[in-house]
């Protein structure tokens, strides 16, 4: 993934039509036929690499760095194309496979990062290419958020911040989010140009369904609302973006309502591992059952009312879903980030816990 990363590098600054059209076929055979759920990669068939089409097995090995590789090449396509799907992309791997490979300490790492785990996180690694990798992509943050051409800026993701974007149109530009995304779809950003300016703000409309392999019901994609300094308006739509073109002031606000419903995920019948399962996905979080809280070979029957409660006790506080298995046992499904964070090895290192089993997919008959 780092080479595409580079091959798209070379794309972007020689325009090169063969290059680019290379580039394009790797990405839509890798989003299209070999792209887990969680936005990892790497089913492991071969040293470190990819398996055929659609072999997507459960304990995948999903290399933790693979994931920043693969967020750096999404985003060099997201420069070139201008167009929503590579961020959405960003974001799936970003919140559930990047973030899912360290703990909520951030001090232990998974190397494999498997969809189906066993066992918690650990300090270092015989190849300890992940202990690196991970804190530095996570740093780049502000990289991944924003992007620009010279009379627009596009908003990639939702996150809390303050990020001086540098020149546009002209004027440096500072823009503040202030959100509790994902737990909420709620988001205002402030803009603040040195100089007023007309120039384009090009904001993501989130697609939860990008990859052909997977199909996330009932939709929960776009954005509900969007108003500019209160007042309601509907900006057209350009490669996935709402653009709101204007004369921009410092202190105009633009805020957002992102709809986060709770979401059943189903693959294509090619992908022969998830066949007769279901994942639970609410905005860019795919979620994760663990043993610790339930039978998690128990079967999610498709009629069974889910729904997303803030817990504020439960691993530094997260969203969970809730609903009833097919016995009429308790269903409680995390954040995939946050699987494998309750057994307590941080205050006994000695005695890890393996027994702990956690799975994205689960049997839905
Ligand atoms: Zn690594």
């Amino acid at each position: 993934s780092y080479s595409y990363a580079g091959m798209a590098d070379i794309a972007m600054e020689t325009g090169d039509i063969d290059y680019l059209s290379a580039v394009m076929s790797l990405w839509d055979n890798i989003v299209n036929r070999k792209y887990y759920v969680t936005g990892g990669i790497g089913s492991g068939e071969t040293s470190e690499g990819f398996g055929p089409d659609y072999s997507l097995p459960h304990n995948a090995y999903c290399e933790s760095c693979s994931s920043c590789g693969l967020i750096f090449f999404q985003h060099k396509l997201g420069m070139i194309w201008h167009a929503s799907p590579y961020a959405d992309l960003l974001e799936d791997t970003l919140y559930n496979a990047l973030l899912g490979s360290i703990d909520l300490e951030g001090r232990n790492f998974y190397y494999q990062n498997p969809l189906d785990s066993r066992g918690d996180r650990y300090d270092w690694h015989g190849c300890p290419c992940c202990v690196g990798n991970i804190p530095r992509t996570l740093l780049m943050l502000p990289t991944w958020m924003y992007s620009k051409s010279d009379d627009a800026l596009y908003v990639n993701l939702f996150v809390g911040s303050t990020v001086h974007v540098g020149q546009v149109a002209g004027t440096a530009l500072e823009i503040t989010q202030t959100t509790d995304y994902p737990w909420s779809g709620k988001v205002e950003i402030a803009v603040n140009p040195t100089v007023e300016k007309e120039f384009s703000i090009s904001i993501r409309r989130p697609n939860r369904s990008v990859s052909n392999l997977y199909d996330a019901r009932p939709a929960s994609d776009g954005i509900a609302s969007i108003a500019v300094n209160g007042r309601a308006i509907s900006p057209s739509v350009r490669n996935g973006y709402a653009v709101i073109n204007r004369r921009w002031k410092k202190g105009d606000r633009i805020l957002l309502d992102l709809p986060l419903e709770v979401q059943r995920v189903k693959a294509i019948d090619q992908v022969e591992a998830i066949r007769g399962r279901v994942a639970l996905r609410r905005g860019p979080l795919i979620y994760s059952f663990e043993s610790i809280d339930q039978n998690i070979d128990n079967v999610l029957p498709s009629d069974t009312p889910l729904t997303a409660r803030w817990r504020p006790d439960l691993l530094d506080g997260v969203v969970v879903i809730e609903g009833t298995w097919a016995d009429g046992s308790p269903l409680v499904a995390i954040p995939n980030y946050a699987r494998h964070n309750r057994s307590g090895a941080a205050e006994r290192p000695e005695g890890r816990r393996r027994g702990t089993r956690s799975s994205v997919w689960v049997r839905d008959r």
